[in-house]
């Protein structure tokens, strides 16, 4: 992660320390974290079931017997079809900074720093390339 990158991660958690006042408590930021990604995943389905923008799409993979760990990211799907339209995108992307705003309160709550806890995370991805999360 560059220097710029880490100046803004700190200027949001500043921010987001300044405006975090009506949900101070921790348990209050958890909830309205937990609300934040389900509310995230709800407008993701939505550009589905109500936009049409967006199509799922899912099936079993089909990977061959002989292929390469190197090959499966472009065998393996990812089930979506069609890209977000304006308005969708709009609300996609509001509700992800919602997510934001709340991880990034409890990291404040927890004194943890959102750049460091994603530098961190970075280290490990590059270490474990294609096995992270496999
Ligand atoms: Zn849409």
């Amino acid at each position: 992660m560059g220097s710029q990158d880490a100046i803004i991660c700190h200027e949001f958690q500043e921010t987001v320390a300044q405006y975090l006042i009506r949900h101070r408590s921790f348990l209050d930021v958890l909830s309205k974290l937990q609300e934040s990604t389900a509310r995230t995943q709800r407008a993701v389905a939505k550009a589905i079931t109500l936009c049409g923008c967006l199509e799922a799409k899912a099936s079993k993979p089909q990977i061959p017997p002989n292929v390469v760990f190197s090959d499966l990211q472009a065998i393996m799907d990812t089930h979506l079809r069609g890209e977000l339209c304006e308005t969708c995108r709009d609300v996609v992307e509001t509700e992800i900074g919602h997510a934001l705003f709340y991880l990034t309160a409890l990291c404040n709550l927890l004194e943890l720093d959102l750049s460091t806890v994603m530098q961190k995370q970075m280290d490990r991805i590059e270490t474990l390339g294609p096995f992270y999360l496999a």
